[in-house]
């Protein structure tokens, strides 16, 4: 895997406000390290051990996603340092995230994850809890973190127009509470296999792996 090559040619499709997260799950520091060194920062990973040992070893100036399903009994790991959380399912885990930010004297960006694809094991809220949510009193309370978008997950199909339809369901949802006034500029959406679709429909964040990284080994 030529992983310069991967990321070089991908940042030369995507327009340049749409932000690259590179997915960096199960790849070694070492390709980390060669994709820093053609300047990208910005990293995720889905699970909170290997985020944190990553986070300890590699360069400091590197930004932090946490994409995948997030527990909270593990937030206080990553609360000191982590950039943006995607995955965010529940008020509960947004309580523990807003509670752990304070003690780190920190402001957390957060993402609200939506339940967009047919499959039932993805995790996420439903449009209405995220609307509910958003416009409760509840949220305003929590100080130290901030709602900044939308993340979803399509449908993992060789039919294109079901992620191309379930990608604009999240985009209207995206575009519905900014009329509600709340202030969202991120909408993460779009992986390897469907972050061109994604984009075409509205995504400013794309998480690419695979492509940049080469296929992952699961042990
Ligand atoms: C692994 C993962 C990705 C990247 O997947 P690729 O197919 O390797 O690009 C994106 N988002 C989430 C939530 C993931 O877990």
């Amino acid at each position: 895997m030529n992983i310069t090559a991967n990321l070089q040619q991908i940042k030369s499709t995507i327009p340049a406000k749409v932000t690259l997260v590179a997915v960096s799950k199960t790849y070694p520091n070492t390709s980390i390290l060669q994709a820093y060194e053609v300047g990208q920062r910005v990293f995720g990973e889905n699970k909170v051990q290997e985020l944190v040992e990553k986070y300890e070893s590699l360069p400091k100036d590197i930004e932090w996603h946490m994409i995948g399903h997030l527990q909270s009994n593990k937030v206080k790991y990553i609360a000191p340092f982590v950039k943006l959380i995607h995955g965010v399912d529940s008020l509960k885990l947004l309580q523990e995230i807003n509670k752990r930010a304070e003690q780190n004297h920190r402001i957390i960006d957060c993402l609200l994850q939506v339940h967009i694809a047919q499959e039932e094991t993805k995790f996420g809220f439903d449009e209405n809890e995220v609307i509910e949510l958003l416009k409760s009193d509840e949220i305003k309370t929590l100080k130290n973190i901030n709602v900044i978008g939308l993340m979803g997950m399509a449908t993992n199909t060789e039919n294109e127009t079901l992620v191309r339809n379930e990608f604009k369901n999240l985009k209207q949802l995206f575009d519905k509470l900014a009329a509600f006034n709340l202030q969202l500029s991120t909408l993460s959406m779009g992986m390897s296999n469907d972050y061109k679709i994604a984009i075409e429909e509205g995504s400013t964040m794309i998480r690419v792996g695979s492509s940049i990284f080469g296929s992952r080994n699961y042990h």
